[in-house]
């Protein structure tokens, strides 16, 4: 199938049809977490967006690099650059060192996208592996003359940029409004304006987590670790940039004013941002305290949640609502992506139960037609912009059929063998590699009884195709002793295991 996939661009606020850099390679960089604390469902949300753009790029037939960062120094209290480390500052509160924190909740993070069937990264560079990267690059900054050292911290030079390039354009921000509205901050008096933005940041010997530049001892601003690891690996220009809504400004603005700077480039093609997931209208966050992290949701231990929920009907219940629109957390929001999720799962078995067995009957050329439209449909959802939303509610649509030939309302021999298993390819492609909602189902034993009977069905069916009765009878005599019922309905062979 042809695909034109088109992508809505943060940057010149359009929907453009994606066209990569150098088919069939794609770049895409995701700005991946600090790990300086758990990671909370709203974090979760925009992963999860991330890791539905890679497998639907994989699926389409692209070679994908992504590449999702570890943020593990740098990143400050404060976003515009000011404030203390989080990493140091946790470090200290947990009396730890600053390592163990990154180790302790890099290994949190993972096992959270493991038991959310998020993909790992191609790569997934961390800061600290790549000091040497980012003071190149603030050395070409600074050749440039678009930053300036003080006290042996270096800042972006905004306001002599901005003499020749744009600023402001992807979060639509005005830099005299900016300029007027900021408060004073700590650290502020060393800047030329309020708002240039560190790139290197000088710290006194008692902070544990320094490292030797040619401006003395200190540490890399948040917005060029992920400037110098994406043009690292990824290339000057790249093909997708994605985060949180919340990172358009100031962190990927600054990306964006570094790369030029440095290079004078556009960095990114595509900008992709991930609406937030909200609690009563308000943003998920650690710090409005309105956070629920993944432990919770599976013991329903939080006094905000009814009961407890498993991960594959949450991963369903975020990819309900496109990226681009917010989606508010509650309860009964929950409880409806857990029956939808669940209707859905019925259909998927039944599919797979399904045995197709050609009928004397015509087709029906209204059936073959609804099905395949659907199957196109799917895609062209997809394709808009990875509007996950619509593409389950056509998901849906095809369960409904599936069910009608399971329960045998419509006979599944109406549609031609190759439209079933247009059907059953495109569906099982769309729960198990695109939206990756069937974790619980392939682990374990049931998947592979699953494949055990569809090879014991699929040589009964040749032994009954040479008319060989009493050896199709052996088979389903003896899988009726296990506990395995056979049955041969006029719409094919199904299976029900006590
Ligand atoms: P952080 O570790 O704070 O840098 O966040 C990691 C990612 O989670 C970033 O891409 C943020 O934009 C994203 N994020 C943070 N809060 C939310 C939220 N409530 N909903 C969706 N994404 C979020
Ligand atoms: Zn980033």
């Amino acid at each position: 199938m042809e695909h034109q996939l088109k992508i809505y661009d943060s940057l010149t606020r359009e929907k453009r049809l994606f066209v990569p850099l150098n088919p069939p390679f794609v770049g895409m960089y995701s700005c991946g977490p600090t790990v300086y604390n758990e990671v909370h469902l709203g974090n979760l949300r925009t992963f999860t967006t991330f890791d539905v753009v890679y497998r639907y790029l994989m699926h389409i037939g692209y070679k994908v690099r992504y590449v999702r960062n570890i943020t593990d120094a740098g990143h400050l209290t404060n976003d515009a650059g000011e404030g203390v480390d989080r990493i140091e500052e946790r470090a200290k509160l947990e009396r730890l060192e600053p390592m163990e924190i990154v180790r302790k909740y890099t290994d949190n993070f993972h096992d959270v996208c493991r038991i959310f069937n998020l993909l790992p990264p191609s790569i997934e560079p961390t800061a600290t592996g790549h000091i040497v990267e980012q003071i190149e690059m603030i050395k070409k900054i600074l050749a440039n003359g678009y930053a300036y050292e003080v006290n042996g911290s270096i800042y972006f030079d905004v306001r002599k940029f901005m003499q020749k390039y744009e600023y402001g354009k992807l979060s639509g921000r005005n830099v005299d409004e900016l300029i007027e509205g900021s408060r004073e901050l700590d650290g502020q008096e060393e800047k030329k304006n309020s708002v240039d933005f560190a790139i290197w940041k000088s710290v006194s010997p008692n902070h544990i987590q320094r490292w030797q530049s040619p401006w003395g001892e200190g540490i890399p601003g948040w917005h060029l670790e992920c400037s110098a690891m994406g043009t690292k690996y990824l290339g000057k220009q790249f093909d997708i940039h994605g985060g949180g809504m919340d990172l358009k400004f100031p962190h990927h603005e600054c990306e964006i004013a570094q790369s030029v700077g440095a290079d004078d480039i556009q960095p990114v093609r595509y900008w992709m941002h991930a609406n937030m997931l909200t609690v009563n209208g308000d943003k998920m966050s650690k710090s409005k305290g309105n956070s629920f992290l993944p432990m919770e949701l599976f013991t329903g231990k939080h006094a905000m949640l009814e009961k407890a929920y498993a991960p594959m009907p949450v991963r369903f219940f975020m990819l309900q609502a496109h990226y681009r629109s917010t989606l508010d957390f509650t309860n009964s929001a929950l409880q409806a992506a857990e029956k939808g999720y669940a209707r859905l799962m019925t259909a998927y078995k039944a599919l797979n139960e399904l045995v197709y067995t050609k009928a004397a009957a015509p087709t029906v050329p209204a059936e073959i037609e609804e099905v395949q439209k659907l199957c196109k449909e799917v895609y062209e959802k997809m394709d808009d912009d990875f509007n996950t939303a619509e593409a389950i509610a056509v998901l849906f649509e095809m369960g409904k059929k599936i069910n009608s030939y399971k329960e045998g309302l419509i006979t599944l021999s109406s549609i031609d063998e190759a439209t079933f298993n247009l059907l059953k390819t495109t569906f099982n492609a769309f729960i198990k590699d695109i939206l990756a909602i069937d974790k619980e189902d392939s682990t374990g034993d049931d998947g592979k009884e699953k494949e055990l009977m569809k090879v014991i069905l699929e040589l009964r069916k040749d032994v009954r195709a040479r008319k060989d009765f009493a050896a199709s009878d052996k088979i389903r005599d003896e899988l009726l002793k296990i506990g395995i019922q056979v049955k041969d309905g006029k719409d094919g062979v199904t299976w029900t295991m006590n």
